[in-house]
């Protein structure tokens, strides 16, 4: 086979174990809790192909040519309103704004502005993948913190900051990484209490923090909490949001909202990856943000994903209360529920049984750099369908009862 030479990042690069182990999802009768994608029902299709083909026709010297790498001031402001009525954050100007390939070319983007190989950096374990990834392309020093229902661990996160300080290193630490709500993996929403916390220590000591937040307008019930970006402004936090699940993964439109001087350098850094982002679906998402109210638009697909994962919650109940050791998080949005066995469950041995009884997971060992998580799974609510989430955790019991008799 031809040998290519490739760079250390290049050497270290694999491929996602996520993309491996869903390449059984269109086997004939299997069913997957799998990929976390939305539901290709609740895109707004007609709506959008309405407006898209106004924006072709009457817009195209802008739509079909290459466009700022800051991204389209149309849609730039449609976002600032958007955040003033929904977010209550106020007093953004185009200049706190970075329109990204999705949000996770941000992460990268991020990751090549922030990060050296000696860099430190906080994220929770589990952890989402995709970020995972961006940040070690430049460093592998991450720093774990677990999660319970109420979200990373504070006390820890306050206790590793001290030693770094003891030891002279608080400088290496770049960011703490967040997912506020509904977390992926993990389902879990951070409480104020600990949002709070967070804010504090990042002031003592200095701090970015990375506020990661593609579920936040996914709520199916409760109360939610502001955004530790409204809570703490541009000089500490920056907040990345995306459309991916609230209108379309396919047009990938992220924004990067904060500091104009942290804008500015990611604007540069942009420059040399993608020149800009696509003209088109901004646009379109532009036109689309002034004529409708997403978050009225977003009430069905609420109501779809809310019977889902009540019903996947409920069937986790009916099938693994009589287990012993077994827990889930029960979130209150977003698309995952995580499921956990007793210690000594090995959810990617588990997989390949799971396979033959037509049901597939995320092993939890898929969130964790370096090793752990092995007797959890996460579970997506979002694509089955009723019957497919009653049958799938019936198979998926099946799956773990028959794992325990080996
Ligand atoms: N962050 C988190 C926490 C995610 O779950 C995802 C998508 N799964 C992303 C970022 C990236 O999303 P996108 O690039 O589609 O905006």
């Amino acid at each position: 086979m031809k040998k290519f030479a490739f760079s250390k990042i290049g050497q270290k690069l694999t491929s996602s174990i996520i993309r491996e182990l869903l390449k059984d999802v269109n086997v004939p009768g299997m069913i997957s809790f799998g990929g976390g994608v939305p539901d290709p029902k609740t895109f707004p299709r007609y709506k959008l192909s309405e407006v898209a083909k106004d924006v072709l026709e009457n817009e195209f010297a802008f739509s079909l040519q290459y466009g700022p790498t800051e991204g389209d001031d149309v849609l730039k402001e449609a976002y600032i309103n958007f955040l003033k009525r929904n977010d209550n954050i106020e007093g953004l100007t185009k200049d706190n704004l970075l329109i990204t390939v999705g949000s996770q070319s941000a992460l990268y983007l991020l990751s090549t502005i922030l990060l050296d190989s000696e860099s430190k950096y906080f994220v929770s374990k589990p952890v989402y993948l995709g970020a995972a990834s961006a940040f070690s392309m430049n460093s592998m020093n991450h720093i774990d913190l677990p999660l319970s229902e109420d979200g990373i661990d504070t006390d820890l996160l306050e206790e590793k900051l001290l030693e770094l300080d003891k030891k002279g290193e608080i400088s290496k630490v770049r960011f703490i990484y967040v997912i506020p709500n509904f977390h992926n993996p993990a389902g879990v929403t951070l409480n104020l209490e600990r949002r709070k916390k967070i804010i504090e220590l990042a002031e003592k000591y200095d701090l970015l923090i990375i506020e990661d937040d593609p579920y936040g307008d996914l709520r199916y019930e409760g109360e939610g909490f502001p955004s530790l970006f409204k809570m703490a402004g541009k000089n500490r936090v920056l907040l990345l949001r995306t459309f991916s699940k609230v209108l379309s993964p396919g047009m990938r439109l992220g924004f990067v909202i904060g500091h104009e001087i942290l804008i500015r350098k990611l604007v540069m850094a942009k420059q040399a990856v993608d020149l800009c982002s696509p003209s088109l679906t901004q646009r379109i998402a532009g036109r689309f943000l002034e004529k409708y109210d997403l978050k009225e638009l977003l009430k069905p697909t609420i109501e779809i994903y809310r019977k889902k994962k009540d019903l996947m919650l409920e069937e986790l109940e009916r099938n693994f209360a009589d287990m012993e050791g077994v827990h889930w998080t029960r979130p209150q949005g977003g698309l995952f529920i995580w499921l956990t066995l007793p210690e000594g469950y090995d959810t990617m041995e588990m997989m390949a049984s799971g396979k033959k009884n037509g049901v597939l997971f995320i092993p939890g060992s898929a969130f964790s750099i370096g090793g752990g998580c092995d007797n959890s799974m996460r579970l997506s609510f979002c694509l089955p369908s009723e019957e497919n989430i009653i049958e799938g955790v019936k198979r998926l019991k099946k799956t773990v009862v028959e794992y325990g008799k080996e």
